[in-house]
């Protein structure tokens, strides 16, 4: 049994949907205090609506826009206003458009290095003025499988985006040490959300036939990792990354599954 994080303020940027609701909902049944962001406010005020009565002590939505920096700390200052303070902040705010490197128009390779790269750390750095004044401080960026381990054709511009996350958790967690702040990753394979949705039929059961378990991973699934490492438990691990993908990345080559039972 975790230390309960009762009380705790939780920025959850894009936790309107998919991960990110999975995560708010782990918070707010766990009676944290959660804010979430996201760009649609019809999303945004369904989900505070859900995370209360799912239990939250308070909770909230902020439109905001995780590449623009104005957002970023509007979004970071409004959660500390309402909740006094945060001491939880996750990035996971991300997308994944997929193209060929061959064809990859100029506008979505930045906008994917905006949004799910320096839309990380802009998020962080606008949190950092109030997480640094926790005595429960915590990071969690929600990176992939995808860069860190692996590689995808049509994710290029995805996978370094991912990658790029890592090098951001590692470098942050030795300057956030002394502050008492620590700074992780989980790496997420392939989850059932409306995201992966819009990647098609063909796409997931592609991936389903690459999962030893058998199946997609639920948001909750995720949320259980970040959980423990926003805990008191995990406080001297920093730096870190938890790999959550029912074994995809394991297999020396297809899986033989039943041609072996
Ligand atoms: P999703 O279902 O599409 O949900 C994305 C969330 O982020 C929504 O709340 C969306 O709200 C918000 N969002 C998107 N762009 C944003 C922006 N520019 N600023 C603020 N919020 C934004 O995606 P998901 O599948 O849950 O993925 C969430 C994270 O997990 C991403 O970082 C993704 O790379 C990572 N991940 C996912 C999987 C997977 O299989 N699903 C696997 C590995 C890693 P609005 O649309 O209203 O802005």
């Amino acid at each position: 049994m975790l230390t309960p994080i009762e009380g705790r303020a939780a920025l959850v940027t894009g936790g309107t949907k998919g991960i990110g609701r999975g995560i708010a909902l782990a918070f707010a049944r766990n009676g944290a205090k959660v804010m979430v962001t996201g760009r649609d406010p019809a999303a945004g005020a369904a989900c505070a609506a859900e995370l209360v009565a799912a239990g939250a002590s308070d909770a909230a939505f902020v439109a905001a826009d995780t590449a623009s920096r104005d957002d970023c700390v509007r979004a970071a200052d409004a959660t500390a206003a309402r909740f006094g303070g945060i001491d939880i902040v996750v990035a996971n705010a991300g997308i994944y458009p997929e193209s060929m490197i061959e064809s990859m128009p100029e506008d979505e390779l930045r906008r994917m290095i905006d949004v799910n790269l320096t839309g990380t750390i802009m998020s962080v750095q606008a949190c950092l003025p109030h997480v640094r004044r926790s005595d429960h401080g915590r990071v969690v960026v929600i990176s992939s499988i995808t860069g860190p381990i692996v590689g995808m054709e049509a994710n290029a511009h995805y996978a370094a985006s991912k990658a790029g996350q890592l090098g951001f958790v590692r470098s942050a967690a030795l300057e956030f040490a002394p502050m008492g702040i620590t700074v992780n990753a989980v790496l997420p394979g392939n989850v059932a959300t409306e995201g992966l949705d819009e990647l098609g039929r063909e796409y997931q059961q592609a991936m389903l036939s690459a999962i030893p378990q058998g199946r997609l991973g639920a948001p909750d699934d995720v949320a259980g990792a970040v959980l423990f490492l926003v805990s008191d438990e995990a406080s001297f691990i920093t730096g870190q990354s938890i790999i959550v993908d029912g074994g995809q990345v394991l297999p020396e080559g297809p899986l033989r599954g039943n041609a072996l039972r």
